[in-house]
């Protein structure tokens, strides 16, 4: 993974989303009074002094949680892709996942492993993760985000083969004493070379090998 082009492509490319960082005040105000009537249904007083900025932080946590709809991930990889012969396996490891579940609202968390082979384009690496992301920061299933992410790669750098696995703890499960401790989820998909079993198991020695935890 030594690829001479990865420092080039850091530095060429183009910032291609906008990381939200200010909140829709009307859609904050809303919210929080929502969650204010939650908190008087579970017997709460929503005036006691730890209380009172909670509807306002527990709204404005919602939107930031939820802020990839506003992203465009397609976009994100069209910002950085470049025309190149180099037609090897492409990895990018170990990518953390914060999502929604969206069955209970509540976080499911682990690593994504994405790989592609280039045919003509390959795409900023950094890109990679912020596809990730875009797709983790909505109500999701952990099945549909590891599609999500695949399609969007698939149909935008139409490359020879896309292959993503996602490993996750679901605290819907963990807290509710549905599962074990520490059990996890694990969801794949692949396209194209991906589907033949020697590119597959190449792809997953490569993602379990000196996994550094
Ligand atoms: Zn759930």
């Amino acid at each position: 993974m030594n690829d001479p082009n990865r420092d080039m492509l850091e530095e060429n490319e183009m910032n291609g989303y906008a990381k939200i960082d200010r909140y829709d005040p009307v859609g904050v105000a809303r919210m929080a009074e929502q969650v204010r009537r939650v908190i008087t249904e579970l017997g709460e007083d929503p005036e006691r002094e730890g209380l009172v900025k909670t509807p306002e932080r527990v709204a404005k946590a919602l939107q930031f949680l939820t802020h990839g709809y506003g992203l465009d991930p397609a976009q994100i990889l069209r910002s950085a892709m470049f025309r190149e012969e180099y037609q090897q396996m492409v990895i990018v490891r170990d990518i953390e996942v914060y999502s929604l579940c969206e069955h209970h609202m509540l976080p499911f968390f682990g690593k994504a492993h994405v790989a592609y082979i280039p045919n003509g384009h390959i795409v900023g690496l950094s890109k990679i993760p912020r596809v990730v992301d875009a797709y983790a920061r909505r109500l999701q299933v952990q099945e549909r985000l590891t599609v999500d992410i695949r399609n969007c790669i698939e149909e935008t750098l139409k490359p020879l083969g896309v292959a993503v696995v996602i490993e996750a703890q679901h605290l819907c499960m963990i807290m509710r004493g549905i599962q074990k401790q520490h059990s996890i989820a694990t969801t794949s998909a692949f396209t194209g070379e991906f589907n033949s079993d020697k590119t597959r198991a190449e792809f997953m020695r490569l993602i379990t090998s000196g996994s550094h935890g």
